[in-house]
């Protein structure tokens, strides 16, 4: 394994076909991309599984910097943005290898349930992880060069103080219940009272 596959997986907790998904996006990022430094690089993911990880770890952009925007959208879509550059790139995953990875998936529930053996399924996901990691970048994606809006940078509001539990929150996230103005997890209690 390369040395930073080894810490993708160490900051991921196991290696698995989803997070080899992640690295070798990352890592074609890295090659044909990665124009931008730190925060100029941003990140728009049409998922949040395992593969994010990798992003995140490789590529730098994260939650906490607002450089990683998550759409609940279920897609192994990865859209990276230069913010220096104004290009984005979008790459999506190729449907043959979503559809292998269905019949990986069901290999594993068909042995959970008829053996639970655990080795098994591990084997299954080792094997087809690195048959993940083996593939030329042209059999696992699809990339093209896409022109969108430069995605809006994170702000910092004013705090104020909720008016019932006494927290301060950020401006835009109240909530006026009862002529009170309370933060969302005040208000969300109140509206199920
Ligand atoms: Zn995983
Ligand atoms: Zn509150």
């Amino acid at each position: 394994m390369e040395e930073d596959l080894n810490r993708v997986v160490e900051f991921h907790g196991h290696c698995c076909p989803g997070l080899v998904i992640g690295y070798r996006v990352a890592k074609y990022v890295l090659k044909n991309f990665k124009r931008s430094q730190d925060e100029e690089l941003v990140a728009i993911v049409y998922n949040n599984s395992c593969s994010v990880d990798a992003i995140q770890f490789i590529l730098g952009c994260t939650f906490g910097k607002g450089n990683l925007i998550f759409k609940d959208y279920g897609k192994h879509v990865y859209i990276f943005y230069s913010r220096e550059n104004k290009i984005g790139i979008r790459i999506s995953l190729k449907g043959e290898i979503s559809e292998e990875m269905n019949t990986v998936r069901n290999h594993i529930l068909n042995t959970k349930k008829e053996s639970k053996d655990i080795d098994v399924i591990e084997m299954w996901k080792k094997e087809y992880s690195d048959k993940l990691l083996s593939l030329p970048e042209e059999e696992l994606f699809n990339v093209r060069e896409i022109d969108i809006p430069e995605p809006r940078r994170s702000k910092i509001y004013p705090s104020i103080q909720c008016e019932e539990c006494g927290e301060y929150f950020m401006e835009i996230k109240g909530r006026i219940i009862n002529g009170k103005i309370v933060c969302m997890e005040c208000f969300e209690r109140l509206m199920e009272d």
